[in-house]
């Protein structure tokens, strides 16, 4: 029997990152997956990245992870989106071709050494001393050193079609049973979440002539730093509505919904509501907006973005026929609502291990995340950590300072989930750090040095450092006198002459280098990321002074009667939490789930207000 250093269980997008990290470390590594079509599956929508999702999939391509450059591959229409926030909130996406994406996605876990891709479905799994095993259905057995358990929805995965129910791991996949009551066995603490996706529907039944087109940006923002061309055609996807005459139809059925009609119990994502939950939360409202994305550029399935639902299928095709140019339309599959087992991740530590199962490791959905990106964040730093642990090293735990997926790993692990956890810009207390531009200037050294990046990968990110230090030596070295300094900010001349970086976030970059630089050969392609960073540099040094306070301030009283209504910056989510929990002090605000550094910061800043 052969036996690998690293089992990884499930080839969704977190055991796909897991095992290829593990592979570029140099570990012998099973990866094993109910079929060998999972690989590169995307259960929901076809798109990669986006506000916070953008940043992480550059996180994972600077640590030399797939799914950014399988995301470019497939890529068929690009969008940067936030592009007239700043550049610290903007996150690239990209439409995906489904098929596409998953070929690129199996060819680069393919060309990754050391991952033996093996079909089957893991009933039982031990971990212990050094020795782990899994077993197969058919009874076989496959001995390592630890275990990366990436199973997604799968676990006790229950699909909800109106009043019909099924045991499903995502539609036409079977449910993962036996693994689900071991891990239940496991004294680990399990709860029950959902998801939901919408149907499909016929593309050749479209009326796409009369809707509204909502084309890609003309220049791309590609996903991968190694990206420098776009491999497919682009297409624009289609905008339509919801009207009143939708939301009466799902109205009048509501009790026939899986959701509605008492068949779901278990909590889903607040934020990718689905349309029986739009309706009735937003009742005021009388249309809603879909996005028709084309799911590839020879498949003529479409996927409407934001009509997820659970209601049974004849009303499915009723609703989506009151829409304005789906009159016609062809429902290829319905949309379905499931259920599914995950684990408390506060069962882990920081680097992903089950604490008491010493050698076990989870990422993905298993930990009561929802994404893709997400998913695949976290399989990358548990196949790291695997790889570290059974090597006998320290785990490597990504700071919130450092990573999003630092902000990701530190919000499970400490907080746990009530929820699907889904990454926003607002997690991260050090966002104006945190960008999506510098992923990898923060994290591809510390992948090179943990052997996660070879040298011909880093080879593009050692030329552009050299460009970035050389362009940022020169905008520091170079200074204006204190009476241009004053034209350009529009203030009193001060008493010295001031750098070119400082100024550089209240003129345009092209006005001063090209008035007071002379910038280095060939550092064009980086300007502009060296003007966000001297923009966000003052604004970063007083966040972390505001970090220091918080955590100074953690016994801070909080007054009963303070007003979070009148807190113009805290989400509704959050406010409501707020008022639901009453906490006593900063400290205890803290720890409610889904409370973000930022809304505590407000929190503070309107009790210091009061004192
Ligand atoms: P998955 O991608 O689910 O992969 C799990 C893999 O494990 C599968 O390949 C499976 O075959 C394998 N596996 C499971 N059990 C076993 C076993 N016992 N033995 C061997 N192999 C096993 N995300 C969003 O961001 N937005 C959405 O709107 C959204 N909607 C969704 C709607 C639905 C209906 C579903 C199913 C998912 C949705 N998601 C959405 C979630 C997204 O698909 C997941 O977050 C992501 O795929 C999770 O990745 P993963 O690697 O953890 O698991």
């Amino acid at each position: 029997m052969k036996h690998f250093d690293i089992l990884v269980v499930g080839g969704g997008h977190a055991g796909v990152e897991a095992a290829a990290a593990a592979g570029r470390m140099g570990a012998d590594v099973a990866l094993i997956t109910m079929r060998r079509s999972d690989i590169g599956v995307m259960s929901c929508n076809p798109a990669i990245g986006g506000l916070g999702k953008g940043h992480l999939v550059r996180e994972i391509d600077a640590l030399g992870g797939i799914m950014a450059e399988a995301g470019d591959r497939g890529a068929i229409q690009y969008r940067l989106l936030n592009r007239r926030k700043g550049p610290a909130v903007q996150g690239p996406r990209t439409q995906a071709d489904r098929k596409q994406f998953q070929a690129a996605t199996s060819t680069l876990l393919d060309a990754t050494p050391g991952v033996t891709l093996i079909e089957g479905e893991v009933v039982d799994l031990s971990v212990g001393d050094g020795d782990a095993r899994v077993v197969l259905a058919d009874d076989s057995e496959i001995r390592g050193r630890a275990i990366v358990l990436t199973t997604g929805t799968f676990l006790n995965g229950v699909v909800h079609i109106g009043d019909v129910s099924y045991p499903a791991g995502r539609a036409d996949s079977p449910a993962s049973q036996r693994l689900a009551s071991l891990i239940r066995d496991h004294d680990l603490s399990v709860g029950r979440l959902k998801t939901g996706t919408p149907p499909r529907l016929d593309g050749r039944t479209i009326r796409w002539d009369e809707l509204e087109k909502q084309p890609g940006d003309e220049s791309p923002t590609y996903l991968s730093f190694r990206t420098s061309n776009t491999h497919l055609r682009q297409v624009p996807c289609g905008i339509t509505h919801t009207n009143s005459k939708t939301h009466d139809i799902i109205r009048a059925n509501l009790d026939r919904s899986a959701m509605y009609g008492g068949h779901i119990e278990s909590v889903g994502p607040r934020y990718c509501p689905s349309i029986e939950d739009k309706v009735v939360r937003f009742g005021d409202k009388d249309s809603h907006q879909i996005f028709l994305e084309p799911e590839g550029l020879d498949d003529p399935t479409v996927y409407p973005n934001g009509i997820s639902t659970s209601l049974p299928e004849d009303v499915q095709l009723d609703y989506v026929r009151s829409i304005f140019g789906l009159e016609q339309v062809e429902v290829l599959r319905p949309g379905y609502a499931i259920e599914y087992d995950y684990v408390d991740p506060r069962a882990l530590t920081r680097g992903l291990m089950v604490r008491n199962l010493p050698g076990l490791f989870l990422a993905g959905q298993i930990n009561g995340t929802t994404g893709y990106e997400e998913a695949g964040a976290q399989g990358l730093m548990a196949g790291l950590n695997a790889v570290r642990h059974v090597r006998h090293e320290d785990h490597v735990v990504l700071s919130r300072s450092e990573a999003y997926i630092g902000v990701l790993i530190d919000d499970l692990v400490t907080k746990g989930v009530n929820e699907p956890y889904r990454m926003f810009t607002s997690r991260a207390e050090f966002r104006l750090n945190l960008r999506a531009d510098n992923a990898d200037q923060r994290l591809t050294d510390m992948g090179r040095s943990l052997g996660l990046i070879g040298d011909a990968l880093a080879a593009g990110w050692d030329r552009k450092r050299k460009l970035l230090d050389a362009g940022r030596e020169a905008l520091r070295t170079n200074s204006v006198s204190a009476a241009e300094a004053a034209r350009i900010t529009g203030g009193k001349p001060g008493p010295a002459r001031r750098s070119v970086w400082e100024l550089l976030g209240q003129t345009s970059l092209e006005e001063l280098a090209a008035k007071h630089v002379r910038m280095p050969p060939d550092t064009a392609p980086v300007i502009e990321l060296l003007a966000a960073e001297a923009l966000y540099e003052p604004y970063i040094e007083r966040q972390l002074r505001d970090q220091q306070a918080l955590q100074r301030e953690e016994g801070l009283r909080i007054p009963a009667d303070l007003n979070y209504d009148t807190m113009s910056g805290l989400t509704s989510e959050l406010r409501s939490k707020l008022k639901a929990a009453n906490p006593e002090t900063l400290g205890q605000a803290g720890r409610i789930a889904g409370m973000t550094p930022a809304a505590l910061s407000l929190i503070l800043a309107r009790l210091r207000r009061r004192q």
